[in-house]
């Protein structure tokens, strides 16, 4: 079979590339601090860029017919060859990304598109449809709830299209990028969603198994990462298709551009039902397949256990009295998982997933009656200012808090400054600036990088001068 340039066998990139890549991970991260992702700046962009090789542009052949495209945009694209057509799963983000890795897997085969399925609704995974049908009407394959994935209500898009922008670093300039954790950053999106076809054949909340293009397949449904996710399953081959639900990374449990709650315990049981599968190849939706029967299923029961473990620290935290800040410096991965290359946390953190798990239990309030009427925090800045010895002081303390590189006080003291009448707000908001690169520069999680230099950008050009905070 040829090969195109972007071409490699997934069993040569298993046992040279991602054993170096583990390696390197693994030795980068003895010197971590678990339980936050935060290093030395040196260590931090090291590991970034180890992270790269997860989206590195190529098509993989992940067994004798199927093939997955991997970096063409942010997440994968799969071809499964079936006799008189070829099945596509997921499509990217709008038709230009598609169209580049449809004429990539035609270098495998040319058959006409039987069918499409989207393993959920997230606009990266549905955008360019178009560019893989040409002239055929394929079958298009989605859960019943599909679409529920950002949720229906819209009256909060504003703000979280600005956090959108954050997250994954979308205004960042090339010396300030790295890459989103389980994407490579600089993706082409001026044409998002314009190849969307919207789905003609609903899967029931049952499931399904048919046989397409005289291909045995299988439709799980799964909610995790949304409601309205499901894995695909080729019993024959043994390859099955992850969606979102499993990813090189720590998952993303909650996302800081400002989701829905997403169901934890629903996400760990989805990947627990994949590892029972104990498939040979896992594709994921982002980021390298995983090869090897142990490897595979060990990936899979180790994502869901671990996400299993966080709830129930959690939970258990939550019945003992304890609070969501307390909770996210408390919880921390087992020891035996938190080496795992695929568990790292560069795209999900630990921290954020308790918040999310406390706050989609029991809402905003914490049970500490301190907290049921809080001061205004104009009010509480003053006091904070008093208690100091007065502005002066307190402005000290934030600029001191700065040179010692205690970055995350001095975010914390200049934002009480920043309330004051008195303050040298200008002051408090430089400091504020320099935090924030400061804290970026350490931060190997993607997201938290991204929106620590998007933010200190945004109040460095003065759009944020009303309403920072
Ligand atoms: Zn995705």
């Amino acid at each position: 079979m040829s090969k195109n340039r972007f071409s490699f066998d997934l069993s040569r990139f298993t046992l040279c590339a991602a054993k170096a890549w583990l390696l390197g991970i693994v030795a980068l991260t003895a010197t971590v601090a678990h339980g936050q992702t935060q290093t030395d700046p040196d260590t931090a962009l090291r590991m970034l860029n180890a992270q790269q090789q997860q989206f590195e542009k190529g098509v993989i052949q992940v067994a004798d017919n199927v093939f997955t495209a991997v970096g063409f945009h942010g997440a994968n694209t799969s071809m499964i060859v079936g006799t008189d057509g070829v099945i596509i799963i997921d499509t990217l983000f709008g038709p230009s990304s598609a169209a580049d890795a449809a004429e990539a897997f035609r270098q495998y085969s040319d058959k006409p598109v039987k069918a499409i399925i989207y393993t959920h609704s997230h606009g990266d995974h549905i955008g360019g449809a178009s560019s893989f049908v040409g002239n055929a009407k394929p079958d298009i394959y989605a859960t019943e709830s599909f679409g529920s994935a950002e949720g229906v209500n819209k009256a909060v898009d504003p703000i979280k299209q600005k956090r959108n922008v954050r997250q994954f670093g979308r205004k960042l300039s090339p010396a300030e990028s790295t890459n989103r954790g389980v994407a490579p950053a600089g993706t082409k999106d001026g044409d998002r969603g314009e190849g969307f076809l919207p789905p003609t054949v609903t899967v029931p909340n049952s499931g399904l198994k048919t046989t397409i293009a005289g291909i045995d397949i299988e439709f799980h449904i799964s909610p995790g990462e949304t409601d309205d996710a499901m894995f695909i399953w080729l019993p024959s081959e043994k390859v099955l298709f992850a969606g979102d639900n499993f990813y090189n990374s720590f998952p993303n449990l909650y996302a800081i551009r400002g989701t829905a709650y997403r169901d934890v315990l629903n996400w760990s049981e989805s990947v627990g039902k994949m590892a029972a599968l104990n498939p040979h190849v896992v594709v994921p939706g982002h980021t390298m397949p995983i090869a090897g029967e142990a490897a595979a299923t060990a990936a899979l029961q180790d994502y869901s256990d671990a996400i299993r473990s966080v709830y129930d620290q959690t939970v258990r935290g939550i019945n003992a009295g304890k609070g969501p800040d307390q909770l996210a410096h408390e919880v921390e991965l087992p020891e035996h998982l938190q080496d795992k290359p695929y568990l790292i946390q560069f795209y999900g953190t630990v921290p954020h997933a308790v918040r999310a798990i406390y706050c989609g239990l029991l809402g905003w309030y914490d049970g500490n009656p301190t907290t049921l009427n809080p001061l205004e925090p104009k009010i509480k800045a003053k006091k904070m200012a008093q208690l100091a010895g007065g502005t002066a002081e307190l402005t000290a303390q934030m600029e001191s808090a700065l040179e010692k590189q205690d970055y995350q006080w001095a975010l914390e003291l200049s934002d009480h400054v920043k309330w004051l009448d008195d303050a040298d707000r200008k002051l408090a908001r430089k400091t504020k600036i320099a935090a924030l690169r400061g804290l970026a520069a350490r931060e190997y999680n993607a997201p938290n990088r991204n929106y620590y230099l998007s933010y200190a950008n945004e109040l460095e050009s003065g759009q944020l001068s009303n309403v920072w905070f």
